[in-house]
């Protein structure tokens, strides 16, 4: 295309909230052939609430909260934000642990008083060879509800489960029903369990989904597909999207996501909404047909 019409290409996208950083971007995006979709943040809102706690036998609610609320003060994760919040709407406050670590992609831990916490998914409770029978079930159904349920281990024993649910945004059923009508193969990844992103996904009109990827494997994803012949574009929000979207021949980026992913990608959809994809697809579309 000319730089001309990359231009005004640029320009109109603007228009729908769509900001090209490159215009070598614009040119691509209406040859993509495959559009990964990261789910927290991108498909959902990312602001996920706590829908339900679950107590092992002799456990008390208020403080179970308190101590999650505690070990949670460390981590900036969307689901430490909803520990917070639903302790904080209780009027519990979060006491200082020490030892705290976040284990990327399983959970967290940290010591308080005598007691050892651990809070995270399945993957990280057999790592550590905590019984969670007596929950799995339970668990199970909450994960297939949508929801993400966390088991909370005091002293290497479980002591809770506890499930957020994080609303899928308002418009991204329509705007990946949109992608789809291009012609566009979708495919979700996320660090949630499977059961939780085959919930998402069936809701949202997605059949492929990869889930439990570990933060490092979005990139890995994304060659692969890339090397089966795809042209890949990549959309996510998230620290740990952010070498994907690099990868990516197109990386997308959440505009109300974080700086990294911003940096990382090569067009930010401002609005947040999944529309500015099949908008940025048409206008790059429009851009090549005006040099013919
Ligand atoms: P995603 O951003 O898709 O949720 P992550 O790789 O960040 O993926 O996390 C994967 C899973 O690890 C989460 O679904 C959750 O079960 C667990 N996890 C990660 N961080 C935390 C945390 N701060 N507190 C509790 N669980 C966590
Ligand atoms: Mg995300």
């Amino acid at each position: 295309a000319t730089p001309m019409s990359v231009m005004v290409g640029v320009g109109k996208a603007a228009e729908a909230g769509v900001l090209i950083r490159n215009g070598e971007a614009l040119q691509t995006a209406s040859k993509i052939t495959t559009m990964i979709l990261d789910k927290t943040g991108t498909i959902t809102e990312g602001a996920p609430k706590v829908t339900d706690l679950l107590l092992a036998e002799g456990q008390i609610r208020q403080h179970v909260l308190m101590l999650a609320a505690s070990i949670e003060a460390g981590s900036e994760h969307p689901l430490a934000m909803a520990i917070l919040e639903s302790a904080k709407e209780q009027g519990i406050e979060a006491r200082r642990v020490s030892a705290f670590a976040s284990i990327a992609g399983k959970g967290v831990e940290a010591v308080l008083d005598d007691s050892q916490l651990l809070f995270g998914n399945e993957k990280l409770m057999k790592e550590r060879s905590i019984d969670i029978r007596a929950f799995i079930d339970r668990a199970q159904t909450l994960a297939e509800e949508a929801k993400t349920p966390m088991y909370f281990a005091i002293n290497n024993k479980i002591a809770a489960v506890i499930a957020v649910a994080d609303p899928i945004k308002t418009d991204s059923i329509e705007a990946i029903k949109r992608l789809q009508s291009n012609g566009i193969r979708i495919v979700m990844l996320t660090g949630d369990n499977r059961l939780t992103a085959k919930a998402i996904a069936s809701k949202v009109g997605i059949t492929e989904f990869v889930a439990e990827v570990m933060p490092e494997d979005k990139a890995n994803k994304v060659a692969q597909l890339q090397k089966e012949g795809e042209i890949v574009g990549m959309t996510g929000d998230g620290i740990n999207d952010a070498p994907a979207l690099a990868h990516a021949n197109v990386g997308f980026a959440i505009g109300t996501g974080t700086d990294v992913a911003i940096e990382s990608a090569d067009i930010t959809l401002m609005r947040g909404s999944l529309h500015g994809l099949a908008d940025a697809i048409a206008v790059s579309k429009a851009t090549l047909t005006n040099i013919k």
